[in-house]
């Protein structure tokens, strides 16, 4: 089953790896990702051992002689885990696996290396590379590739297809459906037409599996260079159904009297990738995505007017907490996708009623750090094919965007703290903790974010003495 090819490894682990096998006497490769990298000339970071013998034994060993830390055992599973230097090292024992249907749980045996190599996902990802120098091992000599299913081909066609029928692969682990669509959107492949078929059919059985894992492998399609491969594929298979509903909402277009509106999800894709041009940011991304979320269900025709989308931008902000707890997202996130959200609109409305210092400060003050990351958005929501309104838009954000440099340099207002604070306040005045200091702080906020006083602590205590009475007085 081998093919004659051969690889020169010079990665250090692996050598080591290998050189520590011939010493055992274990027939050990590198599989997985790794191959596939390589053949492909990208990084890798992770290495993926198979073993034909103990794994466990040999994951212990790799830990004592090459000085690796924090090795995690899975005894049943018979696979262990490890850091080398940077590097994540996976030793398993070359497996035969079955899944039971109702418990979703793998029973493992020992099986050969070719038994292990179908029972991977997809072919790209079932090629295997040998690290022994030990002359018995043939199969497994260094550098020799072990290719049993041609993913050599698929690489090179590009083609995502699967070592087994694919509803087999699919229905032991449906969330082989979700990594089908990831690398087919990171190597800009296609799926073969049985897989793609087999998606279509089986798509349901992504409930089975736990939401954890359907996220992260959502999260990884949007951090590729042109996610919108991966999320036009979600959409066209059905999968986007399933893993996001209110995304799979968004296609369509109406035509009323002369009056046509923008396809959102079309609109919404590129959106995605013109940020993925800028920015690695996921999250900025995702913002992308759900930016206009809310389009679908605010959609409403005005005679004279035209399609409007009214209070899409705040109805769409206060759908994140829930879509954030449905996909268990990590929550630390969700201020900075609903801020951003909410406010993308907010640079153009500004434009448009002209350029005011105070409601560039306002604006810089609702999205403080984020404020570069909401400039970024509305550029990337400049999707119009007309050049003149291009060319508008573009010189809008530009004014916006110089003119909030200005300000931001003079009164630095993004990572806002109040010029005098609380206790300050209570010392000043003689007064006790209440109500009161709140007032006389937010005075002190209004009176910077309108220019009335710079953002200083002098300005700041001079104007609460002049105006004490005032401020408390006109509540
Ligand atoms: P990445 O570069 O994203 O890490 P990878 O191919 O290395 O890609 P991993 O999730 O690290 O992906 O898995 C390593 C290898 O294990 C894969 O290449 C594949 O052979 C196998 N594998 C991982 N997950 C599955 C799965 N759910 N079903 C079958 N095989 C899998
Ligand atoms: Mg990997």
């Amino acid at each position: 089953m081998t093919d004659g090819k051969r690889f020169e490894i010079d990665e250090p682990t692996l050598v080591k790896i290998g050189a520590l096998a011939d010493d055992l006497r274990i027939e050990a490769c590198v599989v997985g990702g790794y191959v596939r990298d390589l053949i492909l000339g990208l990084e890798s970071k992770d290495l993926d051992i198979v073993v034909m013998g103990d794994p466990i034994k040999f994951a212990g060993e790799i830990s004592r002689k090459l000085d690796a830390s924090g090795i995690v055992v899975f005894e049943r599973f018979r696979t262990a885990q490890m850091t080398i230097g940077e590097t994540k090292v996976e030793v398993v024992g070359a497996r035969k696996e079955k899944y039971d249907p109702e418990s979703r749980k793998p029973v493992v045996t020992a099986g050969t290396l070719e038994e292990d190599l179908s029972r991977r996902d997809f072919t790209i990802n079932a090629m295997a590379v040998g690290l022994n120098r030990f002359a018995d091992y043939h199969e497994t000599s260094f550098g020799q590739l072990v290719d049993p299913f041609d993913g050599m081909t698929a690489l090179s066609e590009r083609i995502i297809d699967t070592p087994l029928d694919p509803s087999e692969t699919f229905s032991e682990d449906p969330l082989r459906i979700m990594r089908a669509i990831r690398f087919s959107s990171r190597f800009d492949a296609s799926l073969s037409p049985r897989v793609r078929d087999s998606i279509t059919g089986m798509k349901d059985r992504l409930s089975i599996v736990s939401q954890e894992r359907i996220t992260d492998e959502f999260m990884k399609v949007l951090a590729v260079a042109r996610p919108s491969l991966g999320l036009k594929l979600m959409q066209e298979t059905g999968v986007m159904k399933i893993v996001f509903p209110e995304i799979s909402e968004m296609p369509g277009v109406e035509q009323r009297q002369d009056h046509h509106h923008k396809d959102v999800f079309l609109h919404t894709m590129n959106v995605v990738d013109n940020l993925a041009g800028v920015s690695d940011n996921v999250w900025l991304r995702f913002t992308g995505l759900v930016h206009d979320i809310a389009k679908p269900e605010t959609k409403k025709f005005i005679d004279g007017v035209g399609w409007t989308f009214h209070g899409h931008d705040e109805i769409g902000a206060r759908k994140m907490k829930r879509i954030f707890q449905r996909m268990k997202l990590p929550m630390e996130n969700l201020q900075y996708v609903e801020k951003l959200v909410r406010l993308h609109l907010r640079p153009m409305a500004l434009a448009v009623d002209g350029v005011t210092d105070s409601a560039v400060r306002r604006l810089l003050f609702e999205s403080g750090e984020d404020f570069d990351d909401l400039m970024k958005l509305c550029r990337a929501d400049i999707t119009s094919k007309n050049r003149n309104l291009v060319a508008e838009y573009t010189s809008n954000y530009d004014l916006v965007y110089a003119r909030a440099r200005e300000i931001e340099e003079k009164d630095r207002i993004k990572s806002w703290k109040p010029p005098v604070n609380g206790d300050e306040i209570m010392g000043l005045f003689k007064i006790k903790p209440g109500k009161d200091v709140g007032v006389l702080k937010k005075a002190v906020e209004t009176a910077v974010l309108d220019g009335v006083i710079p953002n200083d602590h002098e300005s700041a205590v001079a104007f609460l003495k002049a105006h004490f009475a005032e401020i408390l007085f006109e509540k």
